[in-house]
């Protein structure tokens, strides 16, 4: 565990650390913070400038629509942090998106790179448009005129952007041919998430799935409970939730009940998860009438009696107003912030583990720097190579912040932002960036 100096004064907790209660991203990710910076004395000039983030830019984007009329659309890049590298994170495409949101999204990229140990900083992105709503031409038109305008932020030694919400490989097969056209020359390393024949990496979809499982794995074994026959309630059945489940199924784990935005289904006796797979894909993407097993809530699903809960849809769907009813021993964050700070206090004192998104979903991230590397090394990777890479920085990754939360008598949430602030901290130290 990475440890700040100790020739400063700490933060008291009054003078210095603000408080933060709202259950907005951004306060709720300061909240964090702010407890895990109290834990390790993070001296004042330290907290001030990991708190906000380096560079955000907001853009307003024209984009001639299909209707021949001109629509502007705004556009964020929020850099959180590069000290560790350069600055890596998706770009969202969504309605509800809003520089708050992004910043808070850059911050824990930071948090997570850090912790998983991968030489990056933390950036995110994002576009207040409905994706669903426009056609491929007009979603291409939009993608490149955002690139032209961040050519001077992305940068595969600056800043390389990878899909979020809304967005997939077709967008970043986009940027990177929008941002090599701009230099003149091939850059596939300006982003990860690219289909694999322009430069992806094997394993990337599974990634983040994968490391969820591998977490589970060693989040049960510290339980001493061991995965065939545990049973779990997966939240989401997009990229994420449906490999989680079928992974988790692969290990012997019985999967209760899964869930996407048509509801929830139960089998007591286990869900088949391939089939389940089988039926959302020839059912445009959802399991709206799936027969597979009997229909519940979404908030039933979270509050069943089962060993692992994995959250895999969205944000803030733990909160002070359920977390009392979750019955699990241990959730799985497969989603970034699927639990609410206020949240989180209640889990503690009902003895639920819970492996923090910043740690439990860092798989996808990590393979993301695999693909980069090999971008940069013109040289590609067998999947197993990739996979036991991947599993190999995942739990690593998870003895240091289990040790930690040993060291300091707290949640794995918090040793993690213990973990990542420190690690982020010392280097901001060694840097240089400030004086003393
Ligand atoms: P996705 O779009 O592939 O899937 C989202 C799933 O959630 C869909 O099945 C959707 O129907 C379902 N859903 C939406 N609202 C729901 C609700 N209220 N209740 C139940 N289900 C609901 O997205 P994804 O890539 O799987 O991402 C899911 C989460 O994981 C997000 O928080 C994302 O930021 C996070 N995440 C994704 C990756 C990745 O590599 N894809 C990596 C790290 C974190």
């Amino acid at each position: 565990m990475p440890h700040l100096t100790n020739n400063k004064k700490p933060m008291s907790g009054k003078e210095n650390v603000i408080k933060h209660s709202s259950e907005n991203p951004f306060e709720s990710m300061m909240s964090r913070f702010d407890e895990a910076a109290r834990i390790i004395g993070l001296d004042e000039s330290d907290y001030n400038v990991l708190k906000a983030p380096q560079k955000a830019v907001i853009v307003n984007i024209p984009v001639m629509m299909d209707n021949g009329k001109v629509r502007v659309f705004e556009g964020f890049r929020v850099v959180h942090n590069a000290n560790l590298g350069p600055s890596k994170g998706g770009i969202r495409y969504s309605m509800d998106v809003h520089l708050d949101e992004v910043k808070a999204l850059a911050a824990w990229m930071t948090w997570k790179c850090a912790v998983v140990g991968i030489p990056y900083g933390g950036g995110k992105g994002g576009i207040k448009c409905d994706p669903r709503s426009m056609s491929k031409g007009e979603l291409e038109r939009l993608t490149r005129a955002y690139t032209d305008l961040m050519v001077d932020v992305f940068g595969p030694d600056r800043d390389i952007p990878a899909p979020d919400m809304g967005t997939g490989q077709q967008e970043m097969a986009w940027i990177m041919d929008e941002y090599s056209k701009l230099k003149g020359y091939s850059s596939p390393a300006v982003v990860t998430g690219k289909p694999l024949v322009l430069g992806g990496s094997l394993g990337r979809v599974e990634a983040t799935g994968r490391g969820v499982m591998v977490s589970t794995r060693s989040a049960l074994s510290k339980l001493k409970i061991s995965p065939v026959g545990a049973t779990t309630a997966v939240q989401g059945f997009g990229n994420v939730g449906s490999i989680s489940a079928k992974l988790l199924a692969s290990q012997g784990m019985k999967v209760l009940a899964i869930s996407d935005v048509s509801g929830a289904y139960h089998n007591p006796e286990g869900i088949d998860v391939e089939a389940a797979i089988a039926y959302r894909d020839s059912n445009n993407g959802t399991l709206e009438g799936y027969t597979g097993g009997s229909k519940i809530t979404n908030s039933d699903l979270l509050e069943l009696e089962v060993d692992v809960l994995v959250p895999a849809a969205m944000e803030d769907q733990i909160t002070a107003e359920n977390a009392d009813r979750i019955k699990a021993k241990v959730i799985v964050e497969g989603a970034n912030g699927p639990t609410s700070a206020s949240a989180d206090t209640i889990l503690n004192k009902k003895g639920i583990m819970v492996v923090p998104d910043i740690l439990a979903n860092a798989g996808g991230v990590t393979v993301s720097y695999f693909e980069w590397v090999q971008n940069r090394l013109g040289y590609f990777w067998t999947e197993e190579r990739v996979y036991r890479r991947a599993d190999r920085v995942m739990k690593t990754a998870f003895e240091a912040v289990y040790q930690a939360s040993i060291e300091h008598n707290c949640s794995l949430r918090i040793a993690a932002y213990v973990v990542a602030i420190g690690k982020v901290a010392e280097v901001e130290k060694l840097r240089g960036k400030f004086g003393l």
